[in-house]
């Protein structure tokens, strides 16, 4: 069977290339090896507000979780900051319902969509890739097509099958635990999160509310930790009091928190999303980013194909690397530093900014947070949080 692109993974990156293929009028297939798109998630589900218009996605109730109106930041000794919003900021979604709905948009708008099928290596013909094996159902399938996607997320073989380097060393990435639970006592109208070395190395604890007593409980430490993520999220339950017998899910994954692929496109492949490790390398955060990657490689894909001239897709890498790779590079600059505060650090800075306008501080102004921070007797007085803090402006 021929396409003109096939796309590799129905995650999140995936069904939005599908869909935006398929609507410019392309003969479109999506694979996914998982029976059941969306299950089993590996995800705390939150996501910023501005994704549904900006992506063009139905703010649909089926997979809106629950509102959020901002976030609670909890220092190692208990300072607390609250940054609350008048309107809702984010939600959390239900992502069983959410990337199945996402293939069903591209399904709508006109693309093949196959579960319970893997691909298994690239067909080579004349010197070129011409589409991708494939097991459906067990059966082996060959799938030739002009354009091949791997939007086959953080474990993501199809680029490395073309020769796209997709390598990263084990500490560009976090390990993440997570348990769907019942909970209480945190307030369900914002998200959770407490920072320390010894809570969450590198990394932070996360009550995602999805219930006034039910939530996303989880941790993103550095992989290369010599305990598991296991670990220090059954430590800081047992230490806060909360008893872990009532889970209705346990996630473990993996979240790539640098190490970004230099070039997306080899020949008529491309990479997107996690497999092409395009995440906040601050909170881990990668769906708004596979979002927007795979809006871009969109873009380059209808082009070259409207063109007939695949070496229009190398645009993909230029224009990712323009606007989202620059600006991810300095989020990584800024985790590096983030990494140096001592729990000391953390629990002062907390405590200065939970003194500060919050208003500011809640409106996103991060120069302003830092020119709070550096005003502070306790700060002005070190002159390694000094250069600490003047390395993240
Ligand atoms: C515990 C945890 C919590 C997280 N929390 C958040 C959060 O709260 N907010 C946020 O924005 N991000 C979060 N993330 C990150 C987020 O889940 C990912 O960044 C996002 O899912 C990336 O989307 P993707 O389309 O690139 O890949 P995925 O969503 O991983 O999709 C890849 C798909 O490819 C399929 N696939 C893989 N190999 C093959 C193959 N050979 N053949 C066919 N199909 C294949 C897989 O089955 C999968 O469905 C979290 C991650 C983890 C692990």
């Amino acid at each position: 069977m021929r396409y003109d692109v096939a796309v590799v993974g129905a995650g999140i990156a995936g069904p939005i290339i599908a869909r935006n293929l398929a609507r410019a009028g392309y003969d479109v297939l999506m694979i996914d090896k998982k029976a059941e798109i969306g299950s089993p998630k590996r995800c705390g589900e939150g996501i910023n507000i501005g994704i549904f218009e900006k992506y063009d996605i139905p703010y649909d109730r089926r997979f809106i979780n629950r509102e959020i109106y901002g976030a609670k930041l909890y220092s190692p000794s208990g300072y607390e900051l609250e940054l609350r919003y008048k309107e809702v900021s984010g939600v959390i979604i239900e992502r069983k319902v959410f990337d199945k709905m996402l293939a069903f948009y591209a399904a709508r708008a006109g693309a093949d969509v196959w579960p319970r099928t893997e691909a298994t290596g690239l067909i080579r013909k004349g010197g070129r890739i011409a589409g991708i094996r494939a097991k459906h159902e067990g059966e082996p399938v060959e799938i030739e097509a002009d354009i091949i996607v791997a939007a086959d997320g953080v474990e993501s073989m199809v680029a490395r099958w073309a020769g796209i380097n997709t390598y990263a060393p084990p500490h560009e990435f976090d390990s993440a635990y997570e348990y769907e639970m019942l909970i209480e006592g945190y307030d369900p109208d914002l998200i959770h999160l407490w920072f320390g070395n010894e809570v969450a190395p590198r990394g932070y604890v996360w009550v995602f509310p999805k219930d006034e007593d039910r939530a996303n409980v989880g941790i993103g430490i550095n992989s290369d930790n010599p305990q598991t993520a296991k670990y220090y999220l059954d430590k800081w339950l047992r230490e806060n009091g909360i008893p872990a017998r009532k889970l209705l899910e346990i996630n473990v994954g993996a979240v790539p928190v640098g190490g970004f692929v230099k070039e997306l496109v080899k020949d008529n492949v491309l990479v997107v999303g996690d497999a092409a490790r395009q995440v906040n390398p601050m909170h881990g955060g990668g769906m708004a980013e596979a979002m927007e990657a795979a809006t871009i490689a969109s873009r380059w894909m209808i082009k070259a194909l409207e063109e007939e001239d695949m070496s229009l897709l190398k645009n993909y890498t230029r224009e990712w690397w323009e606007k989202d790779g620059k600006r991810l590079e300095k989020v990584l600059k800024v985790r590096r530093v983030t990494e140096k505060l001592t729990d000391e650090d953390l629990d002062l800075f907390i405590q200065i900014l939970s003194g500060a306008d919050a208003e500011k501080i809640a409106g996103g102004n991060y120069g302003e947070v830092i020119k709070a921070l550096l005003k502070h007797p306790k700060v002005l007085l070190s002159p390694r949080r000094i250069k600490l803090l003047k390395e993240l402006l």
